[in-house]
């Protein structure tokens, strides 16, 4: 394949420029976060309402609430695998593990909230998704 799909913009790109392409997608801003992040192609993304799910979560040690952008909820929606590493935190400025980030909804611990979501997901399918 000459071509590679690009999971940020979802264009196809030349594979030669591919990693060139996507360095400028993952530069730093200057609050430390990361220019786009990973998302599902948004035709593929999650439709339905928002209503009851999580959307800000809160870092105790600096007390500062995120919120998460929608194209991210509604990416991990469909692939709970998509995320995990962290999430950003405004308050201290980068990413922090998502067992200490708390849903100011409900509470629950982001970590546990991802591994909830990551067994329902192969509970249905069987497996984790392939990763490309
Ligand atoms: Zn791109
Ligand atoms: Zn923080």
């Amino acid at each position: 394949m000459l071509f590679t799909r690009c999971p940020y913009c979802h264009k196809n790109v030349l594979r030669f420029f591919f990693s060139n392409h996507k360095a400028k997608h993952e530069a730093s801003r200057s609050d430390g976060q990361q220019n786009e992040y990973v998302t599902l192609h948004p035709t593929g993304r999650f439709q339905g309402s928002l209503s009851g799910i999580p959307q800000c979560y809160v870092h105790p040690k600096c007390g500062v609430v995120t919120r998460m952008p929608e194209e991210i909820i509604r990416s991990y929606l469909i692939n709970p695998f998509l995320y995990g590493a962290g999430s950003f935190c405004c308050g201290c400025g980068k990413h922090i593990p998502e067992s200490e980030l708390f849903w100011t909804e409900t509470g629950q611990n982001m970590a546990e909230y991802t591994r909830d979501l990551r067994g329902q997901y192969t509970q249905k399918y069987g497996a984790p998704p392939p990763r490309d």
